[in-house]
């Protein structure tokens, strides 16, 4: 391990500081090093957050539903540790957060620019696949100012066959 490593796996933090931190050479799975890369210290719950997160492709969810999963996985955190993680990622950009009704919140494991479905019966969000910005009739922005992001999210409604 370098010396800088070495800074970065030492280096104190507020809110997980009681927590331990896993050394990549010593994980089984690429979760530690891609914290690392992100800029984030491998705790031991951030990285069995993020296999939980990452571990199955692209999804989206809730901080809810994977404090549910957590729990099932028999990881001992607090929902507020599933929030504080969340919003850590999504700070570092490996997470992106889709708001919607101001009020759920979903986060997103696949970064890249795309639009979103939502099922407004269940609360389901899915990917529009190939969805990018083009194709979208974009008013110019105001003199100084330039898009910074796009976030469509088309609602929908089960059809009842009555
Ligand atoms: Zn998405």
């Amino acid at each position: 391990m370098s010396d800088m490593d070495r800074k970065l796996f030492t280096r104190p933090a507020s809110d997980d500081a009681s927590d331990t931190v896993v050394e990549p050479e010593a994980c089984a799975n690429a979760f530690p090093a891609r914290l690392i890369a992100a800029g984030l210290r491998p705790t031991r719950q951030r990285v069995a957050l993020a296999e939980l997160l990452f571990g199955r492709g692209d999804r989206h969810v809730t901080a809810e539903r994977l404090f549910e999963e957590a729990t099932a996985a028999r990881l001992s955190v607090s929902l507020a540790t599933v929030y504080n993680t969340l919003h850590q990622f999504t700070a570092a950009g490996i997470l992106r957060e889709i708001a919607v009704d101001g009020a759920r919140v979903y986060f997103d494991t696949n970064t890249s620019d795309h639009h979103h479905f939502l099922v407004e019966d269940d609360g389901e969000l899915y990917d529009i696949p190939g969805s990018t910005m083009a194709g979208l009739n974009l008013p110019k922005p105001p003199e100084g100012l330039k898009v910074a992001r796009i976030d469509v999210v088309v609602r929908l409604r089960r059809e009842t066959s009555a």
